[in-house]
C-alpha cells in the first residue's frame, strides 16, 4: 500500500463525521448497545467493537490501523508511552523460570524492567554486544522465550544482524521483539525480514512536535490479541484519546519531516567532519562507523541523532560547549521540531568521570527542523568557545 494512503485515508471514513476532514476526537470511555446479543459479542474480541476506551476508541482506531499498515503488519497496538508498550509486549511473552537475551544497552526503562522487576518473577536476562549472529546463538539457552533487540539503539547506534536473528529464533520458537525507533518503519520494515513484534515510541518521530507520548506494537493478529487481552487490557496503559488525535496529526507529516531532518543531519555532519575541535563521529551512516555496511544494508537511511566526541578530555570543556548552544536546548527525548544536545556526563556524577573512558565523553545531538545553517553557525559558535 502508498504510503500516501496509508497516511491520509486509511481507516477514515469521513460520512460519518458529517465529512470533517480531520477526524473528532472522540472523548468518551464507554459506548452504548441497543441489545443484548450485540453486547454480549464482545466477549469473542473486543479489538472489534467500541466498548471501554481502555480498550479500543474511535480516534486512536484510525491512528492504529494506519500504523499497522505502515509496519506492513497484521495488527498494532497503541499505548500512552513506549516505556509501556515494550512492558506488555515482553511481559505477555515470559513466565517463571523463562529466558530473554538482550542486546547490551537497551532504552533505560527496557533495561530496568529486565535487571528490577523481571527478577522478582523469576524470569532471567543475559546480555550480549548483539552485533554477530553467533552471539545470539551462543547466548540461547534451552528456556530462551524472546530475544530483545534495538537496532540502532539511541546513543551509540549498534546494529544486530535482523534478518539471521530472525531465522534463528523461528527455528527455536523464540519471540524476537525490537526497539525500532530509531528508524520507524519509513526507513526499516522489520516485519518484512521476519521479527514478531515491531516497537516504537510515538513520542519521538510520530508525534514530532514534543507535546504528547505514545507508543506502537506491531506484530501478527494472535500476536497482538495476545498482549491486548492480557497486558493492555490488565494494566490500562492505553492511549488517551486526545493524545491520540495529536499523534494522528503528527503522523500527516511524518515522511516530510524525517526526509528534512535526514537532509540537516547530512549537512550537519559534513560541517562537523571537517571541523578540527571534532575528534569523533558517531553515526550509523558515517564511513568510519565499526557496522557501516549492515547499517547501508537494513536501514533505507540514517538520521536525526549523531553522537559526537570532542578533543578536550575535560569535564568541563563538555559542559561549556553544550552549555554555550543557544538553539541546541539541553533536554531528554528527540523526534520533535526542536533541536537538542545532551551530554553523557549529565548522569555521570563529577567524581566517578573519566576522560580515558571514551563513553564519559559522548555528546548527543539531535538535529530538528530549523534551518541547517541556523543549527550549524550555532555549533560553530559553541566549538569557537571551547
Ligand atoms: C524514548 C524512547 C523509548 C521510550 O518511549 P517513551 O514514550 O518515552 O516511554 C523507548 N525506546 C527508545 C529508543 C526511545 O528513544
Amino acid at each position: 500500500m502508498d504510503i500516501s494512503n496509508i497516511i491520509n485515508e486509511l481507516g477514515e471514513d469521513r460520512e460519518l463525521y458529517f465529512n470533517a476532514v480531520a477526524p473528532p476526537i472522540w472523548q468518551a470511555s464507554n459506548f452504548a448497545f441497543k441489545t443484548v446479543e450485540d453486547f454480549s459479542k464482545i466477549a469473542e474480541d473486543e479489538r472489534q467493537a467500541y466498548v471501554y476506551s481502555r480498550g479500543i476508541n474511535p480516534t486512536t482506531d484510525i491512528l492504529r490501523k494506519k500504523l499497522a499498515a505502515l509496519d506492513h503488519a497484521e495488527d498494532c497496538l497503541l499505548f500512552s508511552s513506549g516505556a509501556a508498550a515494550i512492558f506488555a509486549g515482553v511481559f505477555a511473552n515470559v513466565k517463571a523460570g523463562d529466558h530473554i537475551v538482550s542486546v547490551k544497552n537497551p532504552y533505560s526503562s527496557a533495561k530496568k524492567m529486565f535487571d528490577a522487576i523481571l527478577p522478582r518473577f523469576g524470569v532471567t536476562v543475559s546480555y550480549i554486544d548483539g552485533k554477530t549472529i553467533e552471539e545470539w546463538e551462543n547466548a540461547r539457552q534451552n528456556n530462551t522465550v524472546l530475544f530483545y533487540l534495538e537496532s540502532p539503539n539511541s546513543w551509540t547506534y549498534e546494529l544486530q544482524p535482523l534478518a539471521q536473528i530472525a531465522q534463528l529464533a523461528k527455528k527455536h520458537n523464540i519471540v524476537t521483539f525490537i526497539d525500532n525507533t530509531y528508524c520507524t518503519p519509513i526507513y526499516q520494515n522489520v516485519i518484512d525480514i521476519g521479527i514478531d513484534i515491531a516497537m516504537q515510541t510515538a513520542t519521538k518521530y510520530i508525534g514530532g512536535h514534543s507535546d504528547t507520548l505514545g507508543g506502537v506494537l506491531c506484530g501478527s493478529n494472535a500476536m497482538m490479541k495476545k498482549i491486548f487481552d492480557t497486558e493492555l487490557m490488565t494494566i490500562g496503559s492505553s492511549l488517551q484519546p486526545f493524545n491520540g488525535w495529536l499523534l494522528l496529526r503528527g503522523l500527516r507529516t511524518l515522511p516530510l519531516r524525517l526526509e528534512r531532518i535526514h537532509q540537516t543531519t547530512q549537512r550537519i555532519i559534513s560541517f562537523l567532519d571537517q571541523h578540527p575541535a571534532i575528534e569523533k563521529i558517531i553515526f550509523p551512516f558515517h564511513p568510519s562507523f565499526e557496522q557501516y555496511e549492515l547499517a547501508k544494508k537494513q536501514m533505507k537511511a540514517a538520521l536525526g541523532l549523531v553522537t559526537i566526541i570532542l578533543k578536550k578530555y575535560d569535564r568541563s570543556s563538555i559542559i561549556h560547549f553544550c552549555e554555550s548552544l543557544r538553539h541546541f536546548l539541553m533536554a531528554v527525548s528527540w523526534g520533535g521540531h526542536e533541536s537538542l544536545v545532551i551530554p553523557r556526563c549529565t548522569f555521570i556524577p563529577e567524581q566517578d568521570y573519566n576522560p580515558d573512558n571514551e563513553y564519559h565523553r559522548h555528546i548527543r545531538l539531535y538535529c530538528g527542523l530549523e534551518e541547517p545553517e541556523y543549527l550549524i553557525q550555532d555549533l560553530e559558535q559553541a566549538l569557537k568557545t571551547i
